[in-house]
């Protein structure tokens, strides 16, 4: 038995009770590096059905390398080669056990887990909850914090179908920080709001990211400033969302004061029930 690749070696390991010092397999995964020569082997020999002893026996697996065809296939084989001269093997059969799960069984649960451990955490998004607006917009907005939104960008990114152009300005790619901030027509939103709120209207045009305009709107100014600035910019970024969805899937187009005063209308609700 030969493992598949370095993920693999990292999520399985010898059983304890095994004689890992002959057995093929688990020199395979201890040798880390010898994994991906290990899938090579797989990938230009003709022997996959062979098993470790049926296969390494008298070199027998190198007589189906035929299919090496470049410089790099026979610098992995020579690799390969060096490795397995360590190697003796014995009758004990091939074991590995599940890193993830303290007695060793795989579980699919452990396998979910373990996609997430890299993640990196963004405290930051706790913040969102706290916000007085709707659910539904926060949940937008936690979305869009995380470029989770089914922008043009990311809908390009999975091949899925989509218009490259901005539906709002027809100018440039679509993306959560473009619909947001750079578009043209998101700007002349934000304007509507300047007269009584310069500074939100100054931060939301000197946006970089979606993310560190959260960071610094969140930061800036006194309490009170926050608690009328915070959700009114989130209600901005939410219809400028809509009125994005409005022209795409209903074919129908609302002017800059028509999403201004859809912003405004949300605010006034807000206001009643806060
Ligand atoms: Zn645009």
């Amino acid at each position: 038995m030969i493992a598949g690749g370095q993920e693999f070696a990292a999520v399985v390991a010898p059983l304890e009770d095994s004689d890992s010092s002959s057995d093929l397999g688990y020199q395979a995964i201890d040798m880390g590096g010898a994994c991906c020569l290990g899938a090579f082997a797989l990938q230009v020999g003709d022997k996959k059905k062979s098993d470790s002893e049926g296969g390494f026996d008298n070199d027998r697996w190198m007589r189906g390398l035929r299919r090496i065809n470049s410089e790099e296939q026979m610098d992995q084989f020579v690799q390969l080669w060096s490795h397995i001269q360590s190697i003796t093997l014995s009758h004990v059969r091939d074991k590995i056990s599940w890193n993830l799960t303290a007695d060793g069984s795989y579980s699919a649960s452990s396998a979910y887990a373990i996609q997430f451990c890299a993640r990196v955490p963004m405290p930051e998004l706790n913040k969102v909850w706290s916000i007085r607006v709707q659910g539904k917009v926060k949940f937008f907005f936690w979305l869009l914090l995380q470029n989770r939104v089914w922008t043009a960008d990311r809908l390009c990114a999975r091949g899925w179908p989509h218009d490259d152009n901005c539906s709002l300005c027809d100018q440039e790619m679509e993306s959560a920080y473009h619909l947001a901030f750079r578009c043209p027509f998101a700007r002349e939103v934000w304007l509507q709001f300047h007269g009584d709120f310069p500074d939100m209207v100054q931060r939301a045009f000197d946006a970089t990211d979606v993310c560190s305009w959260w960071d610094i709107s969140r930061q800036c100014g006194t309490k009170d400033q926050r608690m009328r600035e915070l959700p009114l910019a989130i209600y901005v970024i939410w219809h400028i969302w809509k009125e994005r969805g409005r022209r795409i899937f209903q074919n129908k187009v609302a002017t800059v004061p028509g999403v201004a005063a859809l912003v405004r209308a949300d605010m006034d609700l807000l206001s009643l029930a806060f």
